[in-house]
């Protein structure tokens, strides 16, 4: 398929959204909304599912438990069996309707992701940027190091240098935190662009009729490139459907919706309905609310 041709037309305002590479926060649409409370919401009930005992295996003491009571290895080990293969299959099922939603709405990395992009933005022209933004990637790493630890040992351990395991127990939340900073802080999205195995099969099983951004010829697009600067993901949202699944195609999309956001926001300056929308007209399962729906008419 050709390459579409943007509409332009002079009299367009000057865009009032700084050019710079964005680290879009504010949510706009019911979308973006929504995707927050959710990522909130996984980050907290990844925190509280060991804490809480409903699934928690403490192999520094040779302790398991599962919703709340204490449980054998064997017993707990399944649950963690099933637990995989009950996400791989909705997961699975997910991706093939709806694409790569897991990334943009449940992964906890490109929350964390999201967040340096924020703070980047936030501080860019503060003296300190690079030094802030390291020390915030480095606690970000600590910090998810901890959490997931916290699944598989009693994180008690780092502090009672008594314990048989205090020795392996440190070395291991050192050699993870730095992994985890390196990742976070050298390559950001790019890890989930390239890297991450999942992302990576996620891609390529999104279908072509899955829930995924579309760009509407038909309505005017002022060439502000706003969608391209804020997609986390290095893509030309308006170009997807044009390019390779795997190379800038809409496999790669992780569905956070900022492209659609800041279209509407620089739109509507023009008081003009945004071209960039969501595909929910076209053959898919509507699962958005009707604001988000194209307004040709
Ligand atoms: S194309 Fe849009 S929805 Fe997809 S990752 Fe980029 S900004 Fe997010
Ligand atoms: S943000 Fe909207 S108006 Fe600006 S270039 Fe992208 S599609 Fe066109």
């Amino acid at each position: 398929m050709a390459k579409p041709t943007f509409f332009n037309y002079p009299t367009f305002r000057e865009t009032k959204i700084p050019k710079i590479r964005l680290a879009h926060w504010k949510p706009v649409t019911t979308y973006t909304k929504f995707r927050w409370v959710v990522q909130a919401v996984v980050v907290v009930s990844f925190v509280l599912a060991p804490y809480l005992h409903w699934l928690k295996l403490d192999f520094t003491n040779d302790r398991y438990w599962l919703l709340g009571h204490e449980v054998s290895m064997v017993i707990a080990l399944q649950a963690v069996v099933i637990l995989w293969i009950g996400t791989y299959f909705i997961n699975f099922f997910e991706n093939y309707l709806i694409g790569r939603l897991l990334c943009g709405w449940i992964c906890p990395w490109g929350l964390l992701n999201r967040l340096g992009m924020i703070i980047n933005n936030f501080l860019r022209r503060h003296k300190r940027r690079a030094l802030i933004l390291t020390l915030a990637n480095l606690g970000f790493a600590a910090t998810a190091t901890l959490v997931v630890m916290n699944w598989v040992i009693d994180l008690a351990t780092l502090v009672k240098p008594q314990h048989p395991y205090f020795g392996l127990v440190w070395i291991t939340f050192a050699v993870l935190a730095l992994i985890g900073f390196a990742i976070l802080h050298k390559m950001g999205f790019k890890f989930c662009e390239s890297i991450c195995p999942f992302g990576m099969y996620l891609t390529v099983v999104t279908q072509k009729n899955s829930l995924r951004i579309a760009f509407d010829t038909g309505l005017a697009c002022v060439d502000c490139g706003l969608c391209t600067q804020v997609c986390p993901m290095d893509l030309s949202p308006r170009e997807m459907d044009f390019k390779d699944l795997m190379s800038g195609g809409f496999g790669q999309c992780i569905l956070c919706g900022d492209c659609i956001d800041v279209c509407k926001i620089r739109m509507d300056l023009e008081g003009l309905p945004a071209p960039l929308r969501w595909n929910t007209g076209e053959n898919i399962i509507p699962l958005l609310p009707l604001e988000q729906m194209p307004t040709t008419d």
